[in-house]
């Protein structure tokens, strides 16, 4: 679907400006010793504290503000006191905020924006940062196409070809998504190349999220139901922004305060 309202343009630029905000300070609060439950409460207090709602929590039955998946796990991870994080780690964190408007005729409409980041717990061996650091480029690379008119097999193939390039796993089952009073709405965006013919345009909000392996592309979901790991138990890195496509170059909602854009 297509934004044009000016109060729901308005509140999912303060969604997603939050959201970015919130993944940047647990970035930093990332350390050997934390659990993924600590920084989970810390990511709830600050969406709550600034009047919005974490888009994840109760979603499906999910318990959690965050996904913290760590090394092997992809995507979906369940926060838990009991996960807590040491040195040579990849802690893949995906989160959602929601700011509500209500309308005239008694709707309460959600405005979400939805972002991802993979960061190292202390040091880890060169080719795995080169996995997020190539994760992070494809996620750039695919927001670079998203421009009007451009369809969306130029940015799952502007994604797939950073992946060939480095030789990893691209995760199938998983991938972006249009966002429009839902989280999750058409289209579904693929990380590779599938031949789509679907078109961008101006308002259309998505977001991007390449799943890059370090082995091959399988996945599987853990017995919990949600935790979805490498079937090969080799690491895995994630990345998402969601971005409004504009006139031009396409804006990047859930930007961090300071993230440097490749
Ligand atoms: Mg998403």
């Amino acid at each position: 679907m297509i934004f044009e309202n000016e109060e729901d343009l308005k509140l999912i630029r303060k969604s997603g400006k939050l959201a970015g905000e919130v993944l940047e300070m647990l970035t930093k609060a990332v350390a050997p010793g934390i659990s993924t439950l600590e920084l989970d409460q810390m990511a709830e207090k600050k969406i709550r504290e600034n009047g919005a709602v974490p888009t994840f929590k109760g979603y499906r039955d999910f318990p959690g503000t965050i996904c913290a998946s760590v090394n092997e796990e992809v995507v979906h991870g369940i926060p838990s006191k009991n996960r807590v994080l040491k040195d040579g780690d990849v802690l893949s964190m995906d989160l959602g905020v929601t700011y509500q408007r209500n309308t005239e005729d008694g709707k309460v409409l959600d405005l979400i924006a939805d972002t991802a980041v993979t960061i190292a717990v202390g040091d880890v061996p060169e080719r795995l940062q080169q996995l997020l650091d190539d994760t992070q480029k494809a996620l750039y690379e695919g927001i670079k196409q998203s421009c009007p008119g451009n369809n969306l097999d130029q940015v799952g193939g502007a994604i797939e070809d950073v992946g060939n390039l480095g030789s990893y796993g691209i995760v199938r089952e998983y991938g972006g998504h249009g966002i429009s009073y839902k989280l999750h709405d058409e289209p579904f965006i693929f990380n590779y190349r599938t031949g789509s013919k679907i078109t961008l345009k101006p308002g259309m909000v998505i977001a991007i999220e390449p799943m890059f392996n370090l082995g091959g592309d399988g996945v599987r979901t853990k017995r919990d139901g949600w935790t979805v790991v490498t079937s090969d138990y080799k690491a895995s890195a994630h990345f998402e922004h969601s971005i409004m496509i504009t006139d031009g170059k396409p804006e990047i909602l859930t930007r961090r305060p300071t993230e440097v854009l490749a």
